[in-house]
Formats: C-alpha cells, structure tokens, sequence
C-alpha cells in the first residue's frame, strides 16, 4: 500500500465526519486496523499506563515511503480510496484518512516506517507539528509511538475513567481484532507484562477461530462452541450449546469483511433462536463471521458505533434467527433428521485440532431450517418462570436452590434464634395478621401457616432469598458487611478484558464483601465473600463472572443499583438453607420476611407468599 493522497473536500465531506479521539482504546483501534490493513503478520503492542503514557504498535506490514509517511499525518489523507465511488467498492473500514491525523494532534507520536527501499525513516510530532526527521533502520513495517495522549487536551484527559478501565476498553479492542484476523499475531504487553501472546494462526479456519477463542474466552467456552457455516452471508458461526450459556452477556462477537460490528438485530435474533430453552439469566457467547457485498450494508452511520445497518435487517433477522437455531438444536435432533444434517459440534482437544477441517458443511440454510426447526425437541422449550424486575431490564429468573448437599455447606440465612414474636407490628403487610401457627411443610417447598384468616403458603426458597436480599443490601448500603476469609483464594478464569473491568471495581466490591486480587491477565483471586453469604465455589466463580458484566454495565449507572443488581445476583446464587426446615426455622422466617421492606416477592418479583382465605376454602367444600 503506497501512494498516499489527499482526499478531496467533497470526497472528504461524504465521509461521516467527526471522528473524534475520545480515550486510548480508540487511538490503538485506529492503530491496529492501520497494521492490519498494510497487511502486517505480525502485530506487537506495548502499553503503559491507561495507554495515556504510552500506546506503542510495531507491525511487519508493507511499511511507507519517507514521502508517504510524512503525507500521512495530513487530514483526509489515505492510501485507501480516491473518490466517494470507491466507498461503495471498498472492502477496509478504517478509511476515513483521518486516524493519523486526529491521533496526532493530541499527543506525542514517533512515526517510524521501512518499505523495503533505501532506508527506514522517522518522524516526530508534538501536538500534530513535525519536531524532527531522521533515517532509521531497514526493518520492514511501521511503529507508531504514541507518548503523553490527550496532554494538550485537558478536557479529554479529565473524561478518561479509572486507569483498569481504560485497560479493559484496550483489552476489548485488541481481542476484537484478534478474533477478526487470525492470520495476524498478537503479541500484548501492558507495563512490561505480557498480556497475549497469540500465535498467528495458519491452519484450517475453523481450527483457528477454536485456537484464539481458547486463548480470549477461555477453555471452557471455547470447547462448547457449536461450529456452522451458510452460504447465505458467508456465515460461519460458533455459539454456545443451550447448556453451555455463559453468564455474561459480552461473549459475543460479530464481523463483517473481518472488522468487528455491532448489530442489535444480529444479536437479537440469537437470542430469539434459543427460544424459551434460554434461561434469563444466561447469555450466548458467539462469534459471527459474515462475508458481504459492501453494498449490502452501511457502517458508516456513526464513525464510533460500527453500528451496522443492513440493506435487508428483516430478512437478516430471520436467516440468522433460524441458522443460529439450527446450530444450536441440530446437535440434539432425533436421529432421522440428524442424518439429513449433521451437527458439527467443535469439541475437539488441542493436538486434535487438524481434524477440524472436516467439521464445517455447507448447507442450505432456509430450505434446512423450514425442515428442522419446528422439529426441535420439547426439551428445549421448557418455560422457566418469566419473572420481570421492577428497578432494571437486567434478565434474571429465579431457579429453586437445590437442596444443600451437606450441612457443612448449608447455613440458614434466617437466624431461629430471633424471639418469636406473635403480635402484628403496625407496618406489617396485610396479608400478615396473627397470631399464626406454623403446620408444616408441603413438597419440601411451601410452608404452610394458619392465621385467624386462613391458610398462609410460603415459597420457602423465595422467601429466604428475600430475606437474605434484604438483609445483605442493607448493611452493603451501611458499609457494614463482615466478611469471611476464604480458607483458599478462588481462582477465576475469565477473558482479561473483564478481568480488568472487575478490577476497575475491587473498591466498591470490597464493600461488598468480596476482596479481589490480580493473580494474572486473565485470572483473578477471591480472597474473601460476605459472611452471610455462603456460595458453592462453581456459584461462586459463575457469580464473579457475571458481576464483569453487571458493574462494568454502563446503563446500570448509579452505585444503589449497582448495589442492588450485586446483591440479587449473590443471593441467587447463595447457598440457601436445607429445604428440609425445623418448626422454629419457619417461624423465624416468617418473622424475618414480616421485617422486609417487600415480603410479598422474592428479589426477583414472584410472589412468595400466598393466602387463601377461609371463606374460599368454605367455598370449596359448598359450605
Ligand atoms: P486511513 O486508514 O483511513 O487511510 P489513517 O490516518 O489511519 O487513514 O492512515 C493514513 C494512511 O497512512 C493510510 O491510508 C496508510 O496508507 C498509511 N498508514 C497508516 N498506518 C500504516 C501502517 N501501519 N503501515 C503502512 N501504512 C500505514
Ligand atoms: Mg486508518
């Protein structure tokens, strides 16, 4: 890639314009799309700081001339395209010539270049003004150093977040483009630690996509991915197995022509494909590679959404609604349809890699799926309780604790040991007037009250999650939570983009009884819980997991929320008392929930008390 001219005004104009540099991870995005462009194999990162202090990217891409490289700091400059024509034909993204030039102006950069002619050379610039020239070294490709961003821009500087913030958005971008091009290594250094370092993958697509999910999302997730392609949009998909979920929601990944996009209808129709077999509370990670005729989309809405805007959006919808099902429920289709179409399910050891060559087929996506997908199994449409939040949008269902498997692990969240108290304090809810006696237990599950009205049902687990909620919120709310120290730090594994957003957060989730600590990229110790949570330590690992999502959530913008999301998500996932409960323990938590600010719901919004009156039960009985 050579030649670099200036666009002119009216060309320049077309192009969305305006891309304003607002924080590190854009500058590097800018920058890595620049190496992948020049057509680089190798790609090396080093960071420091929040990237204020230093973004620093060295590829092995084609490199500039002395002239190019000094035209490519110049507004609208670009090697990419001449005329607005060439915008429809184009096949990169990032060809706003404007990148250089914005990054530029707001910092200290050391352009360094070898085209593989002459000499190497470099050029200076503070605040978008060349300081110095000189020859460098003959070696081919391009290193952009990007010194003091945003020093000459205070305003800017002040928008910036928390240093492990901006790291997490840095992490997001290189793992983005990772994933994007796999034929590109990555090599990542953040304050002189190795972050990735991510081999340049040279085998058989599938095998690469499965190589760098392991290394971005994890072992784990990347073993489950369900692996298909379409001749419809090019697409090839991989995508968790309904009992894969995963319990964030940012595992999900879509290109197209190899740049990473947002598209709310893509995502939506995922989502749609696991129909109702998708508890609420658990997410789909996928990666959608999609292969398009530049007319048949728009990325040009927004320079800094890469929200895409389909030429079709309806009939997008519909086909990745029903290939994204077919991907997922194929795998457990009945035998006679599973002939017709095999399920290609990637699960495959490492050493066993090159074997996925054989896992992708090409089918006919719409005749298939009109075939199969009514044919799903009912299995996969068992309803879970659709349960809606009052305070957020955040989906969350409420699934009945299993029984505690020993006492060891099984703490009742109610204290039996609060006085019984039979009188009815004035703020009690109507349906609590006794004095009430306790009769017993039904299934395991409800606990039965008589009162001078009737009969009281009590959703046992309902009601202890309420109680827990309420009582865990309050002293978070009062800085007051006592903790425990886990006997051995749990480890968890997750992608280092979240790792570093949970970190971002250690001080707020410290108050929430949980002390965290950086053990490496992308593994993080608990070293603490609250003490009156109890947690299986697979709960406890999957309840880190998702509050990634949830603090880093920047709709969930106020700390009372955040409060509360963090809370019922920890009660969910607590160890609830044994079903098996004592006359006092019932009592208590009949006391307990007369306490609450809300004991008519669960956190999650189900009721979790009932009365049936006595004349309603007179009436069954034709009394
Ligand atoms: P754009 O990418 O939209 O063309 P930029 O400001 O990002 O605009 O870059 C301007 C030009 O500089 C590019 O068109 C390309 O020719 C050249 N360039 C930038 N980065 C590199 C690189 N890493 N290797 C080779 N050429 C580069
Ligand atoms: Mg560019």
């Amino acid at each position: 890639m050579s030649n670099i001219h200036v666009l002119d005004e009216k060309t320049a104009g077309k192009i969305a314009a305006g891309e304003v540099i607002e924080r590190p991870a854009g500058v590097l995005k800018e920058l890595i799309e620049n190496s992948v462009d020049a057509g680089a194999t190798q790609i090396s990162i080093d960071i420091e700081g929040s990237g204020k202090d230093l973004i620093r990217i060295n590829d092995n891409g084609c490199g500039m001339s002395e002239a190019d490289l000094e035209k490519s700091v110049l507004r609208h400059a670009t090697s990419k395209i001449t005329s607005f024509d060439d915008l429809e034909h184009l096949h990169t993204f990032g060809f706003r010539g404007e990148a250089l030039y914005s990054v530029a102006a707001v910092s200290r950069m050391a352009l360094t270049s070898f085209n593989g002619e002459g000499t190497g050379h470099r050029l200076e610039l503070h605040a978008g003004k060349v300081v110095a020239k000189s020859p460098a070294p003959a070696i081919q490709g391009t290193t952009v150093e990007i010194r003091d961003l945003f020093y000459n821009t205070p305003a800017r500087l002040k928008f910036l977040k928390s240093d492990s913030y901006e790291r997490a958005c840095l992490l997001k971008v290189i793992e983005e483009s990772a994933l994007a091009n796999l034929t590109v290594g990555y090599q990542v250094r953040i304050n002189g630690r190795e972050v990735y370092n991510l081999p340049a993958q040279t085998g058989e697509f599938s095998a690469s996509v499965l190589a760098r999910a392991q290394a971005i999302l994890g072992e784990e997730v990347a073993q489950s991915l369900l692996a298909r392609s379409f001749d419809e949009m090019g697409l090839q998909l991989f995508i968790t197995p309904v009992e894969k979920l995963v319990s964030v929601r940012d595992m999900q990944y879509v290109f197209v022509n190899r740049r990473p996009i947002e598209s709310k209808t893509i995502q939506q129709a995922i989502y749609k494909a696991y129909q109702n077999a998708r508890p609420k509370d658990r997410h789909p990670a996928f990666i959608a590679y999609l292969t398009l005729p530049p007319g048949d989309f728009d990325v040009n809405i927004h320079p800094q959404k890469r929200e895409v805007r389909f030429v079709n959006e309806n009939h997008v919808f519909g086909f990745i609604m029903h290939a994204a099902g077919e991907t997922v429920f194929s795998a457990s289709r009945p035998v006679e349809v599973t002939e017709q179409l095999p399920p290609a399910r990637i699960n495959l050891p490492p050493s066993a890699q090159p074997a996925a060559t054989q896992l992708f087929e090409q089918t006919s996506p719409v005749s298939a799926t009109e075939k199969v997908y009514p044919q799903l199994p009912a299995a996969f449409f068992q309803p879970k309780p659709k349960v809606s939040l009052s305070e957020t949008e955040e989906p969350v269902d409420y699934v009945a604790r299993p029984e505690a498997s020993s006492s060891e692990t099984a703490q009742p969240p109610v204290q039996p040991s609060v006085p019984f108290n039979a009188g009815t304090p004035a703020s009690s809810p109507v349906w609590f007037e006794g004095p009430y006696r306790y009769l017993g237990q039904l299934q395991r599950s409800y606990l039965l009250f008589e009162n001078p009205q009737g009969l009281i049902l009590v959703d046992q687990h309902a009601a202890q999650e309420r109680v827990l909620f309420e009582q865990y919120l309050e002293s978070f709310e009062k800085r007051e939570i006592a903790v425990q120290k886990l006997l051995f730090p749990i480890h968890v594994d997750l992608p280092p983009s979240n790792a570093q957003t949970l970190l971002s957060w250690a001080e707020f989730l410290k108050t929430a009884g949980f002390e965290l600590e950086p053990f490496s990229a992308r593994t993080v110790l608990v070293h603490t819980r609250p003490h009156m949570i109890r947690f299986k330590e697979d709960d406890l690992k999957e309840f880190i997991i998702s509050l990634s999502q949830v603090v880093g959530d920047p709709t969930k913008s106020t700390e009372t929320l955040k409060r509360s999301m963090v809370a019922m998500l920890a009660c969910k996932k607590a160890i609830k008392a044994h079903d098996a409960i004592s006359s006092a323990e019932a009592e208590a938590l009949l006391e307990n929930m007369q306490k609450c600010k809300d004991g008519m719901h669960c956190p999650h919004g189900r009721p979790c008390v009932a009365q049936l009156k006595m004349k309603d039960i007179d009436k069954l009985f034709g009394r």
